[in-house]
């Protein structure tokens, strides 16, 4: 938990990725002072002191590595999702909003079953509610952490998930793993967006090898297509 918070600061995170590269860029700033415009006549010179902007100029020598400095600008993968959830609790963020925010579960996905109420693939009895967003994996496909957070459970799920993972991204907002064949992580380690945190199977109450993933929102389901 320490380690996740300690690591969500946006700047914290683009400077570490900036330090990571070795990219280091000289700036110049003039250090002379404000350049003052010349007042009019009758007019207080103070009324047209304008801030002045440095000029701010990379030595021509500096190099830049394109493909690493995209990687920087473009920021941290949770930004969308941190901010988000520093801004307000998970159950007060709106579809609109959430979309997006969580990285894909597995490389590529395709659902075989969405959530919410269906025919249940078990007892083939109507009105079986769907606590999670099913997607198509081989057994032994790699599952991939959503966003960055802590594992909260690896384990045996006693309500039909089977093998379980759960990962728990702060701020109300978590996202389980079900039916899995084999866990890659263990209880309390901190995960990045798209580590590996599990492979794919068929454990629990499962018909075949695919993925259940869950999303939830202060303990309580949610459609996970609103957040990827
Ligand atoms: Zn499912």
């Amino acid at each position: 938990m320490t380690d996740f918070a300690a690591a969500s600061g946006l700047g914290q995170k683009a400077g570490i990725a900036l330090a990571a590269t070795g990219l280091a860029l000289t700036v110049t700033v003039p250090v002379t002072g404000p350049v003052m415009a010349t007042p009019a006549p009758g007019q207080a010179a103070s009324a047209v002191s304008a801030a002045p902007q440095p000029e701010v100029t990379a030595e021509a020598a500096a190099q830049i590595d394109f493909s690493r400095s995209s990687v920087v600008t473009q920021g941290d993968p949770d930004g969308k999702l941190k901010q988000l959830l520093s801004a307000q609790s998970a159950g007060s963020i709106t579809r609109a909003a959430s979309a997006g925010s969580l990285g894909p579960p597995l490389a590529q996905l395709a659902t075989v079953s969405p959530f919410g109420f269906r025919v249940s693939p078990i007892t083939g009895g109507s009105g079986d509610f769907h606590r999670g967003q099913d997607f198509a994996a081989q057994c032994g496909t790699s599952v991939l952490a959503a966003a960055s957070g802590t594992v909260t459970f690896v384990g045996w799920h006693q309500y039909g998930g089977g093998n379980r993972v759960v990962v728990d991204h702060g701020n109300g907002l978590e996202t389980t793993y079900n039916h899995l064949s084999s866990a890659n992580v263990k209880m309390g380690q901190t995960v990045n967006r798209g580590d590996v945190v599990a492979l794919s199977g068929t454990t629990g109450a499962s018909t075949g090898c695919h993925l259940h993933f869950e999303v939830q929102v202060n303990g309580e389901v949610v459609d996970p297509s609103g957040w990827l």
